[in-house]
């Protein structure tokens, strides 16, 4: 099949609720930016053999993907507008793989309110590669950013900490917790959460490279430490079974990648919304501190780095 008719086949229904992608008929996509909103835009990219393995459903994929670049907007604020898809699919296109590919984008553009507006198909001569570009608004002048936590400011995590790192650690080990594989292989993108954040937050980042990385993220923007108390990170049932197990687990809670939940900070005495968690305080100096009582416990490795 060809690629023409692979993209009318699978991805034109995936567009063809929002008129700004003129159903793929075009050279590029015609994007209405409302009065008073800003456009707020992403990319994120996973590849074979380092953000997935190869052997995960493609829906599975998908999503992640689609997943990830939508917590990137929720981390800035933003409400999710349309997308931009790119796949390089090893030679020749597999038409199944496609479809089911396209059937995950569909159950996700439900869930989440966001339209296919454009993208391209190639084939390539290694392993598969997929990008999307997600493009959301936010009322102008009201997007989050990392650069304005205070000291004094109370620092909050929504969810639980640790579970996507758990869960990946399960399937290199022939480990067989559901719910923590399933927080891995599909995050949940906070986005009604980042938009309530709009007006009290004073930084705002999502957590992908491991909680105490994207804290020192934070900090280093708004030129602040912070001091995170390990007793008062929220912990899964399924979390707390792994770090019975061997405490030495406790590295995949505070330096674990992937959990996708918003790390932020409002001013002490600011409300937070639910399913949030205190965690820590802005400090004044530059340093990243794990607490344990009072006792500093900082490892030497915060996360993942790029
Ligand atoms: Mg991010």
């Amino acid at each position: 099949m060809s690629e023409h008719s692979l993209i009318t086949r699978y991805f034109v229904p995936l567009a063809e609720n929002f008129a700004g992608s003129l159903f793929l008929s075009d050279d590029a996509a015609i994007l209405d930016v409302p009065a008073g909103q800003q456009l707020i835009i992403t990319k994120d990219s996973m590849s074979e053999g380092v953000h997935f393995i190869g052997n995960e459903a493609p829906a599975l994929i998908a999503k992640k993907l689609l997943r990830t670049n939508l917590s990137d907007l929720a981390a800035m604020g933003a409400t999710p507008y349309c997308y931009f898809l790119s796949l390089a699919l090893p030679a020749p296109l597999d038409e199944s793989y496609i479809q089911a590919f396209a059937s995950g984008l569909a159950d996700d553009q439900k869930t989440f309110s966001i339209q296919l507006a454009g993208g391209d198909t190639i084939t390539s001569k290694g392993t598969a590669t997929f990008s999307i570009t997600a493009h959301g608004l936010v009322p102008q002048g009201k997007a989050l950013r990392r650069n304005d936590a205070k000291v004094g400011d109370i620092i909050y995590v929504s969810g639980t900490l640790g579970d996507s790192a758990l869960g990946l650690q399960q399937l290199k080990t022939g480990g067989t917790d559901a719910y923590l594989i399933n927080r891995y292989q599909l995050p949940q993108p906070r986005v009604s959460l980042g938009e309530s954040l709009r007006d009290i937050a004073t930084s705002c980042i999502d957590i992908s490279d491991g909680l105490l990385a994207d804290m020192n993220h934070i900090c280093k923007a708004s030129n602040v430490g912070a001091d995170i108390h390990q007793t008062h990170l929220p912990l899964s049932a399924a979390a707390h079974k792994q770090l019975e197990k061997d405490a030495a687990n406790w590295a995949f809670i505070y330096a674990g990648g992937d959990d996708y939940e918003l790390l932020f900070t409002l001013p002490d005495g600011i409300k937070p919304p639910p399913h949030c968690t205190a965690i820590g305080r802005i400090t004044q100096g530059h340093r990243v501190r794990l607490l344990d009582d009072e006792t500093e416990i900082t490892p030497e490795r915060l996360g993942y780095s790029h």
